[in-house]
């Protein structure tokens, strides 16, 4: 039964219990903390992950970083010498990665 109508939707009694938690039953109630607990468990799980992530990707950078060319950078290029062969680094052939 509508008791309400916000933004065009119409709220019911169910909807207002769901909100603030008044009037449910006991199995209500259970359904309820089993929900809010599986959403902060699945919550949890994703910062996890984010952490997880951002560790793997800290991993590839210094592990890009110490493959790294050390003449011209990872670049591959020597703007410097933009007048012999292009720029290409002499010292990693043009590729950036490190010999
Ligand atoms: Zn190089």
């Amino acid at each position: 039964m509508a008791i309400a109508t916000v933004d065009g939707i119409e709220v019911d009694d169910s909807w207002i219990k769901q909100l603030f938690g008044i009037g449910l039953t006991p199995e209500e109630t259970q359904r309820a903390q089993e929900a809010a607990t599986a959403y902060a468990s699945a919550c949890a799980q994703a910062e996890a992950e984010a952490q997880q992530a951002k560790a793997r990707l800290a991993q590839h950078q210094a592990e890009a970083r110490a493959n790294r060319c050390k003449k011209c950078g990872g670049t591959g290029l020597l703007p410097q010498y933009a007048h012999r062969n292009n720029g290409s680094c002499y010292r990693c052939g043009g590729t950036g990665e490190a010999i």
